[in-house]
């Protein structure tokens, strides 16, 4: 009789802890390494290596935007040299807009800008008590090396797979620019630090004005895939 009744306890316990580990599974799917990539899912511990992984699988990842109901479309091969050049083209397109505007990315990087975008809105909203409606950028694709040096590694920017924002027009006209803003010491420059941790989220690497001169006046966002390693650079 006891050992029935210990038995009860036991399986009860059991059945409790698996319920809620399903529960905090549910709840933290974006957390964990091995589930699936849900570009509409709040970013979690692994998006960003997701996100990465995708530069490797470019129908995969135009199946997720298609899913996540991206306006972005698939824009055609470029090829410049062996280190220059994509062929996951995608034409970004929604809201805000890029300006100027036929902003031709990799896959991995819009799919990062969709899961961004959302939290830019968020954090617009919450510091500014408006809307992004246009994000400013200083392009993506370009067939140089890291800091235009001679030699060296080339940038992601070499394949598309980066972006650089200067700033961002809001829905109530005004212009916040991370040259002139970031500094600042109001709502305008919480908000920029705000784009800048939730870029964090979905995108790699991200380089403000807070890692060095270079990046005084943009910010870098780029899905650099680093396999297993999972490195990540946030500053
Ligand atoms: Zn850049």
């Amino acid at each position: 009789m006891r050992f029935a009744l210990r038995l009860l306890v036991i399986g009860s316990l059991l059945a409790v802890l698996i319920i809620e580990a399903a529960a905090w599974m549910k709840r933290h799917r974006s957390d964990l390494p091995w589930t699936e990539l849900d570009l509409t899912a709040e970013p979690g511990r692994f998006t960003p290596a997701k996100i990465a992984e995708l530069g490797s699988d470019p129908p995969r990842c135009r199946a997720l935007l298609t899913e996540a109901a991206s306006l972005s479309t698939p824009a055609p091969d470029r090829i410049v040299s062996e280190s220059c050049g994509y062929r996951d083209g995608t034409r970004i397109k929604g809201t805000p807009e890029p300006s100027p505007a036929g902003l031709v990315t990799s896959c991995p990087v819009a799919a990062a800008m969709l899961v961004w975008e959302r939290e830019l809105q968020v954090a617009a909203n919450r510091h500014l008590g408006t809307s992004v409606r246009r994000l400013l950028h200083a392009g993506s694709f370009s067939c140089r090396r890291l800091y235009g040096r001679e030699s060296g590694a080339w940038s992601e920017h070499a394949t598309a797979d980066a972006v650089d924002i200067l700033g961002f027009t809001m829905a109530d006209g005004r212009t916040v620019s991370v040259l002139r803003d970031w500094r600042d010491d109001g709502p305008t420059a919480a908000f920029l630090r705000s784009a800048r941790d939730a870029a964090c989220r979905s995108f790699s690497t991200v380089l403000s004005p807070d890692y060095n001169e270079a990046h005084r006046d943009h910010l870098h966002l780029d899905t650099a895939d680093r396999g297993a390693s999972g490195w990540r650079a946030c500053r």
